[in-house]
């Protein structure tokens, strides 16, 4: 740098925007985002930390892939329905149908005869059909907006009738109980924390319910001296039983047995079930209503759900998801443990090829807040000294891992097996910025605990 003044050595904008490779990302992310990014290099260059004749390159690396901020992250954690990290990754078929259905679409046309089509049709008739004891279905924008909409059209001025044990808060501060009150419904609650009876209820309703309302408690278990009232016996009573079944399984799953369904809580008589299109589901952030035609058709012409309503994207990608393959939630609930240690073993192998320290263990990944609390799946993980856990957060690619008795674990569960690439390329780069300051820490390698 010597004694001349930096700012006399900045390249121009004008001219750094004249390289062919910043003109194409122009074009790609737009002007003036490329521009804030060349001004941030050119700082650099003033505070004498880049040389001038590297703006360019220096540029270039550092412009995002896409012109939003939001960027793909790979989950490592062995939550398989992460709301920090989006909930559910969606099928290769939900997204090529939420491109397709990015432009104009026929989603309120009917091009037969050329007039006003349903909006929604085919995700509607899509769970209708996923759902034989459903007659009818809504989707709004989330579960929570499913509730909302619930309460105003069946319960506003009215009371719900539900058990004190299931006023549950979801997260992030939001909680059922004031969500309900909002719409203008009264609570009666009934039972205590741990245990309510069918005589509960019944002694409950009357001619001010609006209905009575169950919630799956979805992220936490209560243990010990509990009860709580089947769907069945519910039904018996003179109001309608709305289910929040929260995770937006369809019909029973073996490996969370303990998990309601949209399925079994209509057979077994509820008139409504509310539930997230994106925890087990798989799909895009949604909300389903699915039961009695009567009900839902009362949901749908309330002038609340014009304001909860959902977009196009959504509407494609919801259906892809349901008539498509098995979405990648389902397919990491399902995926097979030695499969899963195979991947564990072979990925510690490559990478202490590379010289890190690490290995295969065993791990315990859980369905997470989308549902089945209480829940471990057993799986397989890459065991790093903890300092990766930063490094790889912060990296070009970055990778949210678990830390756990102070080893970053890498767990494969939510992972699909075509992203352990992605994933050994970000580990080798963590420890490139790492400058391989770190050693190796105990832990179970996995071939003590297996075979
Ligand atoms: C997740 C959940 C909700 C909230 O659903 P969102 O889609 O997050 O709005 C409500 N009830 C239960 C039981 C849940 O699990």
């Amino acid at each position: 740098m010597g004694g001349d003044d930096p700012r006399r050595q900045v390249p121009r904008t004008d001219d750094v925007l004249a390289d062919p490779r910043l003109a194409d990302a122009c074009s790609r992310l737009g002007r003036p985002l490329v521009k804030r990014i060349i001004a941030g290099v050119q700082e650099l260059v003033r505070t004498g930390t880049l040389a001038p004749g590297n703006v360019v390159e220096e540029t270039v690396r550092a412009l995002p892939a896409t012109a939003a901020t939001l960027r793909p992250v790979v989950n490592a954690t062995g939550v398989l329905v992460h709301t920090n990290l989006g909930r559910a990754p969606l099928s290769t078929a939900a997204v090529a149908a939420l491109i397709a259905a990015s432009g104009t679409t026929d989603v309120e046309l009917d091009l037969d005869t050329g007039r006003r089509g349903r909006r929604g049709r085919g995700a509607v008739d899509a769970l209708c059909a996923a759902v034989a004891a459903a007659q009818a279905a809504l989707i709004v924008n989330n579960g929570a907006a499913a509730l909302v909409l619930a309460a105003t059209a069946l319960a506003q001025g009215k009371e719900i009738v539900v058990a004190r044990g299931e006023l549950v808060e979801i997260g992030d501060g939001f909680r059922i109980p004031d969500l309900l009150v909002s719409t203008g419904a009264q609570l009666r609650e009934v039972g205590t924390t741990n245990r309510v009876a069918f005589e509960d209820y019944a002694a409950a309703v009357g001619p001010d319910t609006g209905f009575v309302l169950k919630v799956h408690p979805s992220n936490f278990v209560v243990r010990g001296f509990t009860s709580a009232v089947e769907v069945g016996r519910l039904s018996a009573l003179a109001v309608p039983v709305v289910c929040d079944v929260g995770s937006g399984l369809l019909g029973p799953h073996p490996a969370i047995p303990d998990e309601p369904d949209a399925q079994s809580t209509l057979a077994a008589g509820a008139a409504l079930v509310t539930a997230s299109g994106d925890k087990l589901l798989g799909g895009p952030q949604s909300g389903l209503v699915l039961g009695r035609l009567d009900l839902v058709e009362m949901l749908r012409r309330h002038p609340l759900a014009r304001a909860l309503r959902v977009d196009k994207l959504t509407l494609s990608a919801l259906e892809a998801t349901l008539r498509g393959p098995r979405s990648p939630v389902l397919q990491a609930l399902e995926a097979d443990t030695d499969h899963l240690r195979e991947r564990a073993r072979r990925m510690a192998i490559r990478l202490q090829d590379k010289g890190i320290p690490a290995s295969a263990v065993e791990s315990a990944a859980r369905v997470g807040g989308g549902g089945a609390p209480g829940v471990t799946l057993a799986s397989a993980a890459v065991s790093l000294p903890s300092a990766y856990a930063a490094a790889l957060r912060t990296g070009q690619q970055p990778v949210l891992a678990r830390i756990e008795r102070d080893r970053c674990l890498l767990d494969l569960r939510a992972l699909d097996p075509l992203e352990d690439e992605v994933l050994y390329v970000a580990v080798t780069a963590a420890q490139l910025s790492m400058n391989g300051t770190v050693g190796d820490e105990g832990a179970t390698r996995i071939e003590t605990c297996t075979s």
